[in-house]
């Protein structure tokens, strides 16, 4: 039997998570809200009407290039007109840029599934604006024109991913990107973040690039995984049968995980670009590149390799800690603010502080519970101050009221019980309560010393140091 390789290239459409549009005042984002309630004249196309660029949207843009480590960020990029006819597009024409492009070259780092990096090029970078969108009900066509005018940032990716896996890890890097750099909200269910995929297959060993289909409406990154793997079944399905692969267009239907051919390909001739009359050309000279790139942060795979040699952790702390930009300032403050390790910031993080923030649906940075204040818990269990069980309470405690974690444990008498008569008084009340317990211990089952420390520190809520506990109940099971 013939083995085969895939070879795939995506297509990606980002929604840049500016203000307003990118030719006019309208409100850019209008998920959930009513159909056409964010249109003027300018995005509907009316005659007469001219587009004025928005600054923003270059600016992050550029951003999002120099992070792509683009070969050239343009000094002088141009939009021309798309010229196309659909009901969603009242203009006739999308303005996207096409020839000069504001960047060009460029690539993502993105980690495998097999442990090993690899480098996913880009073309180029280009801007356009979003066209509007149709939707169908029974023998009506309705038309939303919100969508028109948002702006979109397409980047192009080289034959370089070879399965539906390394398709969806590109994704998921690159959504992480997206918000690392604060440039899009990059929710693909919400059309934020859009793939197309390019997918072809080749004899293992072949470099020729046979003829591809392009999958189009994929809107998950799980979607795009499936429809990936339909798709490489259905070809190798087509050649095993002696059959050729036509270019065709897919369209993914998420519901049934079916793929249904939509038309043949359109190629660039069709589209009669020309150079857009009614823009001038986006000129980036040196002082306003220099102020946009300032912004540039050090991006997430930088970070998570600094945590690895400056903080001595585990490249696995290092990956969870860098998903998230603000979950990776929150650890960096904690560390500062405390004066212990940093392995320990870490494994309070990963385990308690991540199950915070999933309950209430938060980011770190939207936490009532500061990295102050996770410090200062730290260190007062670390003092033995308190107990592990009570500095986790204290988290959600601090969390809820904002107050500072020592006010609370004076306030609510939290502090670990560490003496001595206290807990001899309380090993006795819980020896006296169970008596049959007792006897089995002292009868040989020394299993049971965990049992009984459990319920010493049920009894104390948690506050009773759970080491001298033992030790104390330990000498009063022996029958003093
Ligand atoms: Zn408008």
């Amino acid at each position: 039997m013939t083995t085969y390789e895939t070879v795939i290239g995506l297509e990606t459409h980002i929604q840049l998570n500016t203000a307003s549009k990118i030719f006019c005042a309208c409100k850019a984002d209008s998920w959930g809200e009513a159909p056409n309630s964010n249109i003027c004249p300018v995005c509907t196309g009316m005659p007469g009407v001219l587009p004025v660029l928005n600054r923003a949207v270059v600016e992050k843009a550029v951003l999002l290039a120099a992070a792509m480590h683009a070969d050239s960020i343009q000094d002088l990029s141009f939009f021309a007109r798309k010229n196309y006819f659909y009901p969603d597009l009242p203009k006739g024409y999308q303005i996207s840029q096409y020839d000069e492009p504001l960047a060009r070259g460029g690539f993502l780092e993105v980690p495998m599934p097999d442990g090993g990096q690899r480098r996913v090029g880009i073309h180029k970078l280009h801007l356009e604006e979003d066209a509007g969108k149709t939707v169908h009900r029974a023998h009506h066509r309705l038309i939303d024109f919100n969508r028109c005018g948002v702006p979109l940032v397409e980047m192009v990716t080289g034959p370089d991913l070879r399965s539906a896996d390394e398709a969806a890890q590109y994704l998921i890097r690159l959504r992480q990107l997206l918000r690392w750099l604060e440039v899009s909200e990059a929710d693909m269910e919400r059309g934020q973040l859009r793939c197309d995929a390019n997918v072809s297959i080749r004899r293992l060993g072949e470099t020729i690039l046979n003829p591809k289909t392009e999958i189009k409406n994929v809107n998950s990154i799980e979607g795009v995984r499936a429809a990936i793997e339909t798709e490489i079944k259905r070809q190798v399905r087509e050649v095993e049968a002696g059959h050729v692969i036509e270019a065709w267009t897919l369209d993914w239907d998420e519901e049934t995980g079916t793929l249904r051919k939509m038309r043949s390909k359109e190629t660039e001739a069709d589209y009669r670009y020309f150079r857009e009359p009614d823009l001038l050309p986006v000129r980036l000279d040196a002082a306003w590149r220099q102020e946009i790139l300032r912004r540039l942060p050090e991006l997430p795979l930088e970070r998570k390799e600094r945590f690895v040699r400056q903080y001595a952790l585990p490249a696995y702390d290092a990956e969870i800690l860098t998903e998230e930009r603000s979950l990776s300032d929150y650890f960096e403050e904690t560390v500062e603010a405390h004066a212990g390790g940093a392995k320990a910031v870490s494994n309070w993080m990963m385990n308690d502080v991540l199950r915070l923030l999933r309950e209430r649906g938060l980011r770190a940075g939207q936490l009532g519970l500061r990295p102050a204040h996770l410090a200062q818990i730290l260190q007062l269990v670390e003092e033995k101050r308190i107990t592990a069980s009570t500095g986790k309470a204290l988290l959600e405690k601090v969390e809820e009221s904002g107050r500072a974690p020592g006010e609370i444990v004076s306030a609510e008498g939290l502090a670990q019980v560490s003496d001595d008569e206290a807990l001899r008084a309380m090993a006795g009340q819980v020896m006296q309560a169970n008596p049959e317990q007792v006897a089995a211990y002292r009868a040989g089952k020394q299993t049971l010393i965990g049992w009984f420390v459990g319920q010493a520190m049920r009894a104390s809520g948690g506050k009773a140091n759970p080491n001298l506990a033992r030790t104390i109940l330990e000498e009063l099971l022996r029958g003093e």
